[in-house]
Formats: structure tokens, sequence, C-alpha cells
């Protein structure tokens, strides 16, 4: 297929625990295109970050194959950018050293003045053109997770991974991150994996929601394409009925996953593990 970007196949994640081997991702299948926004939603404990963290190269892949651009990958790189619910930013550095640390280690060929102008420009894109010179701790959650998206903006990765960046935010704070975010990436396009459990962030932001099932053992259950029209501002989708639609059917598969057993599946009858609709849409 062509322009595929990110290819997980079979993909599966194993934990040695106490009681034994948690299979907590099982033959999980997702290709992504190159600058594709895709979200990946399902309930807590389901395995989402577990996912991310593979494709980050921050955990090991227990079964199947990771391709990042027809490349088997196992290691973090820079071509991949990680934002978590709480950036870490070091606190003896003002707002744009923070950016500016990074922007040094992935562009060292350009000059002092040309990556403190890329790491000025992304601060400013995100609303703290005027907070260049602020210490962290003056910071609000909201301003350093701003920070924390700048950052991996800035460093111009491939491709960037977020793990429900906005979860700590405030509902006001995270629906104005959600707009920059969008506009960010609408300017940029690059290709993007977001774990969120938030419905309307999903449908809001990306280009594709993928639903996880209920662990253990997930995997991909439904995908659903956002047909949305961009540029996406927030007031003129809310009065799309089409984000409804999409939102309704968003649930829906929730509360399908809810109802379904925790357990494992009853040994005695494997016809029934498989005969679950390996129905996701891909690309
Ligand atoms: P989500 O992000 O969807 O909330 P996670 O990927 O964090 O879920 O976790 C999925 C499951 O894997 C959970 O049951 C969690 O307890 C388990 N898990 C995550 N990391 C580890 C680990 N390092 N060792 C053992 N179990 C883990
Ligand atoms: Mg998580």
């Amino acid at each position: 297929m062509m322009d595929v970007y990110v290819d997980l196949s079979q993909l599966g994640k194993i934990f040695p625990t106490p009681k034994g081997p948690l299979c907590v991702v099982k033959d999980f299948n997702l290709k992504i295109r190159e600058g594709q926004f895709v979200c990946l939603i399902g309930h807590s404990g389901c395995g989402k970050s577990t996912v991310l963290a593979m494709l980050a190269g921050l955990q090991d892949v227990s079964e199947g194959v990771l391709v990042l651009a027809g490349r088997e990958v196992n290691d973090p790189g820079p071509d991949r950018g990680v934002v978590f619910q709480s950036p870490c930013l070091l606190p003896w550095f003002s707002v744009l050293k923070n950016v500016l640390l990074g922007v040094e280690q992935v562009c060292p060929d350009k000059t002092n003045a040309q990556r403190e102008a890329i790491a000025r420009h992304y601060l400013e894109l995100v609303g703290l053109g005027d907070d260049l010179h602020k210490m962290p701790r003056e910071l609000s959650q909201g301003m350093c997770q701003r920070v924390g998206i700048a950052r991996a903006f800035a460093l111009n990765p491939k491709m960037l991974l977020l793990d429900e960046p906005f979860g700590m935010l405030d509902s006001i704070t995270r629906v104005q991150l959600q707009q920059e975010l969008v506009q960010l990436w609408e300017s940029d396009r690059k290709t993007v994996l977001m774990v969120t459990h938030d419905v309307d962030e999903a449908v809001f932001l990306a280009d594709r929601v993928v639903m996880m099932t209920q662990g253990p053992a997930s995997r991909v259950g439904r995908v659903l394409n956002i047909d949305l029209p961009r540029p996406r501002h927030r007031e003129a989708v809310l009065d799309q009925p089409r984000f409804y639609e999409l939102r309704g059917q968003l649930i829906e598969f929730l509360e399908t996953q809810n109802c379904a057993p925790r357990e494992e599946p009853p040994r005695q009858e494997p016809a029934a593990i498989c005969a679950l609709p390996q129905s996701a849409r891909q690309i």
C-alpha cells in the first residue's frame, strides 16, 4: 500500500506479573498513512499506552512486527516525538531554553539564530510568545503542556506520539489546546498517533479513530473514518450533525465493550474467540 508510514502487524505485548504472564495486547493490526492523524481510544487499562510505548520504542514488542517508514523499530529515535500527560521541563531553564535544548540536539548544523527562530515560532503558535523567559515554576499546567507540544513540533519528528496530553487539564484549557493542536497539525501534517479516552476530542481531531477492545488481549475492535471537513474550528464542527453521528458511533462501541467480560474467554471454545469480527477497516 502506498504511503504507509506505520505498519503494526499482529502486534502483541505480554507482561510478566507475579500471577504469571499477562497478555495485554494481542493481534493488534494497524496501518497509518503518512500525514494522518489517528486517535486511539478505549477504556482505561485496555492497553492504549502500551501500544504507544511500543511504537515509541520505550517498550519491547513481545509478538508481531512494528514497521516505521519501511524499517522495523525496537528503539526510541528522533524520528518520533513523544508527549505525555505531564511533560518534563527542566526547572532551571526558561520556557525558550527548554525548547531550544532539544532543537540544538536535532539541528546541530543550524546557527544559534536559526535554532532560536524555530523555538520561538512554535512557542508563538501555542500562545506562549509573551512567556518565553518565564521559568517552569511560573507556568500553569496548561502552559507546561503547551511547552511540551511546542517542543515536540520544534524537534520536527516525522511522527508524533501523544499519550492523553490533555488528560490533566481543566475542560476550558483542554478545548483551547485541542484547537491549537488541530491548527498546528493542519499547517504541519505530521503523522500523529494520539491516545485519548475523550470521545469528543477524538472526533474533533482525528482523520481516523481506532477503537480498542476491552482487555486482556486487546486488539483493534473498530476503525471509524472521520469525514468532517478541514480546517476544523470547534464552533463550526459542533454545528454539524455529522459530528454527533460519529460521536454516537464511538460511544456505542465503547458501551458494548463495557459489557464484555473482563476474564479470559473459556479455553474449550476457541471457535467462539476466532468468530469475533476482525472488522478493522484500515486506511
Ligand atoms: P491504558 O493506557 O489503555 O489505560 P495501559 O497500556 O497503561 O492501559 O495498561 C494496560 C494493562 O497493562 C493494564 O492492565 C496495566 O496494569 C498493564 N501494565 C502496563 N504496564 C505494565 C507493566 N510494566 N507490567 C505489568 N503490567 C503492566
Ligand atoms: Mg494510558
